[in-house]
């Protein structure tokens, strides 16, 4: 298998192997530090619903890794050339941007707007945003990572992404459809997601303040998908 350099790093990704639909599997080239996943054409639509499970696995393992904001220009992995920015819209989750290789190499999307255009995350509306504003000041943008202050702005100034969590149901659905397990049921509306957030953030700079003392600049940044999965840890343990 080839390696796949990050669109946007440059780093090679990490290949990982999911479940495909009907039958198969399906190889993801994956970069962790920028939540990017690369799909050589045709692979995001045959990553079967069980295999969604297994990535959201996945970030759940790598959620201390350090993350960064996207490159501009992003690059194809095949041909070098620019990727071109492409809207698109889910029934299940809204808006979502990908970025694409116009010689249809395949695309990049972050993890965050692969999950919305999987109807696994959800956008907020103007009060849940106003009401997470409250406990969590800062949150990192799903499309491109970059910080976002809800305070101010209900939309990332940059890539124009809405802010979108983690939508428990749709998660606990889709594992009681494809694991046929007995699901115990979760409430997180934002207001709970903005009190574990908080303390999620605060373990994380504990434990940077014990392993580093050269780390003092990093800005504590939220990430709601992140934490989402964070919460729902427990249901996703096999
Ligand atoms: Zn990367
Ligand atoms: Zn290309
Ligand atoms: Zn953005």
């Amino acid at each position: 298998m080839t390696p796949t350099p990050c669109p946007s790093c440059g780093q090679t990704m990490a290949k990982h192997r999911f479940a495909r639909q009907l039958h198969g599997e399906v190889v993801l080239d994956i970069c962790f530090p920028c939540q990017g996943i690369w799909f050589d054409e045709f692979e995001s639509v045959q990553i079967a619903p069980g295999g969604i499970i297994d990535l959201f696995k996945l970030l759940h393992q790598h959620r201390d890794d350090l993350r960064q904001p996207l490159a501009e220009p992003l690059h194809c992995p095949r041909c070098r050339d620019r990727l071109l920015q492409g809207l698109d819209v889910s029934k299940l989750g809204g808006r979502f941007n990908y970025h694409r290789c116009l010689q249809k190499h395949g695309r990049f999307s972050t993890f965050g707007q692969f999950m919305i255009e999987k109807g696994f995350v959800r956008q907020l509306a103007p009060l849940e945003i106003e009401a997470l504003a409250a406990r969590v000041g800062i949150v990192r943008c799903n499309g491109c990572g970059a910080p976002i202050d809800i305070r101010h702005d209900h939309a990332c100034p940059h890539c124009k992404a809405a802010i979108a969590v983690l939508d428990p149901q749709a998660v606990e659905q889709a594992l009681a459809r494809y694991q046929q397990a007995e699901v115990k049921r979760t409430t997180v509306d934002v207001e709970a997601l903005g009190d574990a957030i908080v303390m999620r953030e605060r373990e994380k700079s504990r434990a940077r303040r014990a392993n580093t003392a050269n780390d003092i600049g990093t800005l504590d940044v939220a990430d709601l998908i992140g934490s989402g999965i964070s919460l729902l840890s427990r249901l996703l343990r096999d």
